[in-house]
């Protein structure tokens, strides 16, 4: 509710891991909603209207403000901005001359362009600009959090979750990579290359496949000194010779999940693309040869969606997670970091 007034500004809304392609659209695409509707996250580090060069702030700064390496720009917005759905918005006005936008929405530039219906302070901003995940975000001191008077529910273990329900599939269906997929790949891949310390390392074979060279690009250059697998809930247990495992990260908490034994580095990945590889569910049986019978219904299996174009991972996920990563620092990263680490 509003921290002024205490008029309703949500439907009941229950906490959810924050997305990570939440700051990652798609060039000049417009975006459906980030959030599922009822779901709320926050996110831990400053975001929102307000940047800084990264040189003017300084490396210590810098690092408090989550960057530790060279960047372009420096996020000082507030930290701990609560994102909804904007379907799930209540009691709220749009402030007209907040409303800039690059070219078919409103992207948020000048601040708070949402007000509170009931006392007028500017509370939350709208975004739905072409490439920006459709989403209002709260602003983390104007607002206040009150129980909806639901019953709450625990979050639930990895054994209680419907698994196959989270996968999203790679490709949409005119053809194009999913927004989501082209935005998680290169998060994961950044948390990959810091948890193999910059040694060379082999995707896991359905990855390589589906992905290739735009995926395979990112990591560092050589003959593979180390292998990455999939493992998580559900899958075979991983092996005490695996060097990094791909593990799936929680949908509510955001957490990787962790091997029960074993002292592999894991790399996280958005539970979309690991239940996608993960868990297949139905095959198709091979293609039969001839024609139907006369009178008998065809029941056979699509063909699975092609894309077309080669998978491009969006750059800026890539180079922001990197910075993000305390390791990036480490003296073992410095020759990638020089070559990849582009300025966001
Ligand atoms: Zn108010």
């Amino acid at each position: 509710m509003c921290a002024g007034c205490g008029a309703e500004l949500t439907a009941p809304v229950s906490r959810v891991a924050l997305p990570v392609h939440t700051h990652y659209g798609a060039w000049e695409q417009l975006h459906p909603p980030l959030m599922e509707p009822a779901t709320y996250a926050v996110d831990p580090l400053p975001s929102g209207a307000r940047w800084r060069p990264s040189d003017e702030a300084g490396e210590d700064l810098d690092a408090r403000q989550g960057v530790h390496a060279p960047a372009r720009s420096v996020p000082f917005g507030a930290r701990g901005r609560i994102v909804i759905a904007p379907g799930d918005s209540r009691d709220m006005v749009l402030i007209p001359e907040k409303c800039a936008g690059y070219c078919r929405g409103i992207d948020g530039r000048d601040g708070p362009n949402l007000a509170c219906g009931g006392c007028g302070s500017a509370v939350a901003t709208r975004l739905d600009d072409c490439g920006l995940w459709q989403a209002v975000w709260l602003e983390p001191d104007a607002v206040r959090r009150v129980p909806s008077g639901l019953p709450a529910v625990p979050t639930p273990d990895w054994d209680e979750l419907d698994l196959e329900s989270y996968a999203v599939p790679p490709v949409e269906l005119d053809g194009s990579w999913s927004f989501r997929w082209e935005a998680a790949v290169p998060v994961a891949l950044a948390h990959l290359v810091a948890a193999c310390e910059g040694r060379p390392v082999a995707l896991p074979g359905p990855v390589a496949d589906l992905l290739g060279d735009g995926a395979t690009g990112y990591l560092p250059a050589g003959p593979p000194a180390l292998t990455a697998r999939l493992a998580g809930p559900g899958m075979p247990a991983p092996r005490s010779t695996d060097d990094v495992l791909l593990v799936p990260r929680h949908p509510v908490t955001g957490e990787p999940w962790r091997p029960p034994h074993g002292t592999a580095a894991v790399a996280p990945l958005d539970i979309g693309v690991w239940a996608h590889f993960a868990l297949p569910g139905e095959t198709s049986p091979l293609p039969a040869s001839g024609r139907v019978p006369e009178g008998v219904l065809r029941d056979d299996y699509p063909l699975p969606l092609r894309p077309w174009r080669s998978f491009m991972p969006h750059s800026t996920a890539f180079s922001r997670t990197l910075v993000r990563l305390p390791a990036i620092r480490r003296p073992a990263l410095r020759a990638y970091r020089e070559r990849f680490a582009t300025p966001p």
